[in-house]
């Protein structure tokens, strides 16, 4: 039993001054985690419990589907990072480190090459796959922003899984169950959660999906469509685009003089001035950003955007991973850029891409390169063809679905898990095959499949408080029941024998036995605290009653004494 006469708890009445969202105000306030560094917290009583209650729902699950946990290190020397280039494409998000001898080693990120290895070293023949393998560990990762406490943190506790099969199919029936066991786990902790599309990034591969926590302090930004069952994360959605048509039946392209119009919306006033009917989404608008690679380099890049859009530069970021995007200054170095006259048409030597809106075909007003000139009837595929493709326009509410043209609408979400199909780039770095039932090598194909389960826990927060404090599910809880005495007379003793009853009868309990310590203090702790079902004796001790209350909806009840254990049973157990 858990005593706060003994706990080593302190609650705060003050938020923390670092504290900009809800879960880390009430996690630290509510004494379950302690800023160490930024990104590095500790972990008090209370956390440590949560932490276990969620790792053991996670473990569960992915026992249930015949995953097999195992535990890696965290500190990895650098050959297999090396390897699989991750060392240098990690960039300042891996936290480098060497020994006393100059080797080089580093805190794991994330360990699909370790995993890589094991199964290559343990396995040899097509007879011993598909194979599961797991970990509850933790990671560390540099992050630019470490944020709101436990959220982002730069070390923090991960379950990561990974998959090993002879083909495909298997590869879809191990990400398959990889999806339902994470359904299980985040039913299980009593989250709301959106299973969306995503972009595979840093790790390669193609098929990939978040569960994302819908919260208005998420960092990520999802769509769903208000008709289909169309969700992906905004990095990642394919809007509706026109059609490709025939480039060559266009009106041939026109320059003409537009000088003081370097906005978009100066322009359209100009060229409607002109006889040109047009608006904000008929000009092309070409932003130049400097991409930096891990290893260093930078390269200029244009993008061209619908001009009623703006370039979202997280998305563009997500698709041009793992290069950075930074904003472009050297205009001087590159004289074929005059800036607000950029124009698809005339970039020799400069990396040039579109979004998906822009396609084959379509005709477009934008830059004609001369200061204080723009282009009309600017086609692509005839007078510009793009390098490539890169999703980069910022998505709008009301934007029409991609898959049944039906309004999409925005949300803000957290990142709980990820499950991505990585296939062979791994098997092929590390030389991954098995003997096939002829004796020739088959490449093995992998998915890797990952919890933040430090995060879920401020995911569930963020997704679960009101102004008084935490109101947890009662799988994640850090105890089944929170009995509070008040008063000098029988109340304590009584409280006592109930939670010893409660025990006995299998809950996990928390008391508050603590003598010098007013009805107003116990109460705000309690609901602080956040355990999803109280027990008061109080004054009803006297008829034989004590309360019931039910910290979700706040409703307190009475309760015979005689009927207690019972009832809190009933309720505790659904
Ligand atoms: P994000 O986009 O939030 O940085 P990620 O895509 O880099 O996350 P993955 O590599 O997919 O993260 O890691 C698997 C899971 O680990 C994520 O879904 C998330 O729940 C958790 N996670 C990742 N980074 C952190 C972090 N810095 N702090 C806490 N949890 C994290
Ligand atoms: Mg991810």
């Amino acid at each position: 039993m858990l005593r706060m006469s003994t706990l080593f708890l302190r609650t705060l009445r003050e938020d923390p001054a670092d504290a900009e969202v809800p879960s880390h105000r009430l996690l630290v306030r509510a004494g379950y985690v302690r800023r160490v560094a930024p990104g590095i917290y500790s972990w008090l009583p209370l956390g440590v419990r949560m932490l276990a209650n969620v790792s053991r729902v996670i473990r569960e699950e992915m026992d249930r589907i015949g995953a097999q946990e195992v535990l890696f290190p965290a500190l990895l020397p650098k050959e297999p990072y090396e390897a699989s280039d991750r060392w240098t494409e990690y960039g300042d998000l891996l936290f480098r480190l060497k020994d006393r001898r100059g080797n080089d080693y580093l805190l794991g990120p994330t360990h699909e090459e370790l995993f890589t290895l094991m199964v290559k070293g343990e396995y040899g023949s097509y007879k011993d796959l598909p194979v599961m393998l797991y970990q509850v560990q933790t990671k560390y990762r540099d992050e630019a922003r470490p944020r709101a406490g436990i959220l982002r943190g730069r070390e923090f506790v991960m379950k990561d899984s990974y998959s090993f099969d002879l083909d495909d199919e298997g590869l879809q029936r191990s990400y398959d169950l990889h999806r339902d066991a994470y359904i299980a786990i985040f039913e299980r902790l009593g989250m709301d959660y959106r299973i969306v599309s995503a972009v595979s990034g840093a790790m390669g591969g193609s098929a990939s999906e978040e569960f994302l926590a819908p919260a208005p302090t998420g960092e990520d930004t999802f769509v769903s469509c208000t008709s289909c069952d169309y969700a992906a994360n905004t990095e990642a959605v394919e809007l509706r685009a026109p059609a490709p048509s025939d480039p060559s039946t266009q009106p041939a392209m026109q320059v003409l003089d537009t000088p003081g119009t370097p906005t978009i919306d100066t322009l359209v006033q100009d060229l409607r001035g002109k006889g040109f009917e047009l608006d904000a989404g008929g000009t092309l608008k070409n932003v130049v950003v400097l991409l930096r690679y891990p290893d260093g380099k930078v390269e200029p890049l244009v993008v061209g955007v619908p001009g009623d859009r703006e370039v979202d530069v997280k998305r563009l970021e997500a698709n041009v991973s793992p290069a950075e995007v930074l904003p472009f200054e050297k205009f001087d170095q590159h004289p074929q850029l005059v800036k607000g006259y950029i124009g698809p048409q005339g970039l020799e030597g400069l990396r040039y891409v579109v979004d998906p809106l822009v396609v084959q075909g379509t005709s477009w007003a934008t830059g004609a390169n001369v200061e204080g000139k723009h282009a009309v009837n600017v086609v692509m595929g005839r007078d510009f063809t793009p390098s490539g493709v890169v999703p980069a326009a910022e998505v709008r509410a009301g934007d029409p679905c991609g898959r049944c043209g039906s309004p999409l609408e925005i949300g803000r979400g957290i990142e709980i898990g990820h499950i991505f199909q990585l296939g062979r780039k791994y098997a092929d770095a590390f030389g991954l095959d098995v003997l096939g039932p002829d004796s020739k090598p088959v490449r093995v194909t992998m998915g890797s499949y990952g919890v933040g389960v430090s995060r879920a826990i401020a995911a569930i927060a963020e997704q679960s408080y009101d102004e008084k404090g935490l109101v947890w599910s009662r799988e994640v809880a850090p105890v089944d029941v929170h009995v509070v005495g008040l008063g000098k007379g029988e109340q304590k003793p009584e409280a006592e024998r109930i939670a010893l009853e409660l025990e006995a009868r299998g809950l996990t309990v928390l008391l508050d036995d603590r003598v010098k310590v007013s009805p107003g203090v116990a109460f705000k702790d309690a609901e602080l605290i956040g355990i999803p079902t109280s027990v008061v004796i109080g004054k009803g001790l006297d008829e034989g009653k004590a309360e019931l209350r039910d910290r979700k909806s706040g409703e307190a009840r009475e309760v015979d004494l005689a009927d207690l254990v019972e009832t809190v049973l009933a309720e505790v157990r659904g």
